[in-house]
């Protein structure tokens, strides 16, 4: 792990469809930043935004370059944590499986459901030290609730305070049959492509993280024809609520760490190891 020159940033963002930069940010520099496990998918840019340190990451690179499967999901991750973050907020396009979750409607997901292939490189624990740390509860339930209540004073903004994410491999998207299963079989509420093995490396990391998940279209079961415009559209928006979202919530996120009402921090303390 290098980072040149040391930098630090204890608060990270993870950009997805859409969320490309965070103009916001003050005084920046990029780092290109080396990991055991290759290069993340963009050069890190660090800067200020409410007097804090944050990270900024777009997830498919800038000019959306890399597809989800392909994601290095694990430099990603080590390279937030080398760069000392300790909160990351993510930010991810999905489709709905719910029709009370609209278009436009944002949900900060409690679960999470996997059905990627087993083909994404989805661990830190390969040998030496094994650890089997905790699902249960996946995302930090601090930071969670410091999303839902920033979100619910955005204008406009429908947020919804729990939902089970559904992770496909893709790049495909479902055909009519299987939406109906996540839906009607498994119980998911929304649909997308990036949340695994991102949640799961954040915790392995012992990083407190939580998913905006941006409702962009609903899934093929609701046999609903949209057009690319109309999704295009919606993303746009979408992307205009993120961002006046993301300062509202790194003025939330505390700054001391004895502030901090979780245990992901911990989340090897309690690994079967
Ligand atoms: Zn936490």
């Amino acid at each position: 792990m290098l980072v040149n020159p040391p930098v630090k940033a204890e608060i990270a963002i993870i950009g997805g469809s859409g969320l490309y930069s965070i103009p916001e940010l003050k005084n920046v520099s990029e780092h290109k930043v080396y990991t055991p496990y290759g290069e993340p998918s963009d050069k890190i840019v660090v800067g200020e935004l409410e007097g804090r340190r944050v990270a900024f990451l777009p997830r498919h690179g800038r000019g959306h370059r890399i597809p989800p499967h392909r994601v290095n999901y694990r430099a990603n991750i080590w390279a937030l944590k080398a760069l000392g973050a300790s909160w990351v907020v993510s930010f991810a396009a999905v489709g709905s499986l719910r029709e009370e979750i609209k278009p436009g409607d944002f949900v900060v997901p409690d679960q999470f459901i996997d059905m990627t292939k087993g083909v994404r490189d989805f661990t830190f624990f390969e040998s030496g030290v094994v650890a089997h740390v905790s699902m249960a509860d996946p995302f930090c339930e601090h930071l969670r609730k410091i999303v839902i209540e920033v979100a619910r004073g955005v204008p406009n903004l429908v947020v919804h305070t729990r939902g089970t994410y559904l992770c496909i491999e893709g790049p495909r998207f479902s055909t009519r049959a299987e939406s109906r299963v996540w839906r009607d079989v498994f119980g998911a509420d929304i649909i997308g492509m990036t949340l695994v093995p991102e949640v799961n490396l954040a915790c392995e990391a012992q990083l407190c993280y939580a998913t905006v998940a941006m409702v962009t279209d609903y899934d093929v079961w609701a046999e609903r024809p949209v057009t690319a415009g109309e999704v295009v559209r919606v993303m746009e928006e979408n992307t205009v609520k993120a961002r006046s979202l993301i300062p509202l919530i790194v003025k939330k996120i505390p700054d001391k760490p004895d502030e901090r009402m979780c245990s992901c921090c911990r989340s090897l303390e309690t690994a079967l190891i």
